[in-house]
């Protein structure tokens, strides 16, 4: 099975409307011809209507950064997964390390996010990663299967599952291809056993962690790996197009 590979730039909380714009516009013509890698650019939400309408009929693709699991109702200050969907977004990042450590975001609440992300017809890139405390002792698998385990049920063919160390997130601090391999075809083991080994070939696994246009195309060759979420390289066309042009 040949698993197309995913690049997505997770804006974070950057940028301005003009600025968002400007940089779409040289995003869309340079990827015009790239046919080998999907994109996706995940603006603040504020901005996603407008980035959504400039980049229709491209071939990048719009996604949100967070929201909530319920449909609508009296939640004050959410977005539902819904109204994303509405306004042109195809994806949404669900349990970023910055949401799960700031906000204190659970797996629980992630799981009921995943749900609510697929039945809304949204594609979920789902985050899980360890910190460097317990990647050196030894316990990067218990802590991603903990993550796997709480933030999944149901069926998960379609999402997209970016494994971020958290120690290499915004730090400079890469993992080396071999790192992300090895954890990459263990998260693929999990989704084998709770799963099969038809789902497991399916579901794509992005590496998320300083990736940036020198380090890409080693990180991109493993095997297991099927793109990358891409934060501070994803806010100049030069970086990020440098990386789709690695895959
Ligand atoms: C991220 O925020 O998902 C991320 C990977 O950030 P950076 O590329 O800046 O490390």
């Amino acid at each position: 099975m040949t698993r197309r590979i995913l690049i997505a730039g997770n804006w974070k909380m950057n940028l301005r409307l003009a600025a968002s714009l400007e940089l779409v516009d040289a995003l869309k013509s340079e990827a015009a011809a790239v046919a080998n890698v999907d994109i996706a650019v995940c603006p603040p939400s504020v901005y996603i209507q407008p980035i959504a309408v400039a980049l229709k009929g491209t071939n990048i693709g719009v996604g949100a950064q967070n929201a909530y699991f319920e449909k609508d109702g009296a939640f004050t200050g959410e977005v539902g997964m819904e109204m994303l969907h509405d306004v042109g977004c195809q994806y949404v990042i669900l349990g970023h390390s910055e949401r799960r450590n700031i906000l204190g975001e659970s797996s629980e609440q992630v799981n009921l996010k995943t749900h609510a992300a697929l039945a809304a017809g949204l594609i979920p890139i789902v985050c899980v990663g360890e910190l460097l405390r317990e990647r050196e002792a030894g316990q990067t698998e218990n802590v991603v299967r903990r993550q796997f385990d709480g933030s999944f049920s149901g069926d998960i063919e379609n999402l997209v599952i970016a494994y971020e160390p958290i120690w290499a997130i915004g730090t400079g601090k890469v993992a080396t291809p071999d790192q992300a391999e090895e954890v990459h075809l263990a998260i693929r083991k999990m989704i084998e056993k709770n799963y099969d080994k038809g789902v497991a070939e399916a579901v794509r696994i992005q590496y998320g962690g300083s990736v940036n246009d020198k380090n890409a195309r080693e990180i991109l060759a493993k095997p297991n790996v099927d793109g990358a979420l891409v934060g501070g390289a994803s806010l100049k066309v030069e970086s990020f197009m440098g990386i789709i042009k690695s895959a």
